[in-house]
């Protein structure tokens, strides 16, 4: 099940750097391994991340790509928060990826 998942974002991923190939630089040395960005979809980022991850743009695009090739989506209160802390990642989840769940959430 883990595998078929970290599959599904790996294969996310790579359709991403198709399209836009210069993006790979992106990654800091601050960023986790891409395997744990599952975890932090379902629980959240962890307190000591926290910091580092609402403001770089590979953490953001990361969890935006789980979003994407998963089953766990931003909640409706989540998308339509201004304050959200994961709002780079939604923006990135409705425009870049076309979630069409998730843009049936936002209140226009
Ligand atoms: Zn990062
Ligand atoms: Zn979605």
């Amino acid at each position: 099940m883990q595998i078929n998942l970290e599959e599904a974002i790996r294969i996310a991923y790579q359709r991403e750097f198709e399209k836009m190939p210069k993006q790979h630089s992106q990654r800091t040395p601050d960023c986790p391994p891409i395997s744990a960005y599952l975890h932090y979809a379902v629980d959240g980022w962890p307190e000591e991340l926290k910091a580092h991850a609402t403001n770089c743009i590979y953490c953001q695009k990361s969890l935006a790509a789980v979003w994407s090739a998963t089953d766990h989506h931003p909640s409706e209160a989540d998308i339509n928060n201004p304050n959200y802390e994961n709002k780079l990642a939604v923006e990135r989840h409705l425009n870049w990826h076309g979630c069409e769940s998730c843009a049936g959430k936002v209140k226009k």
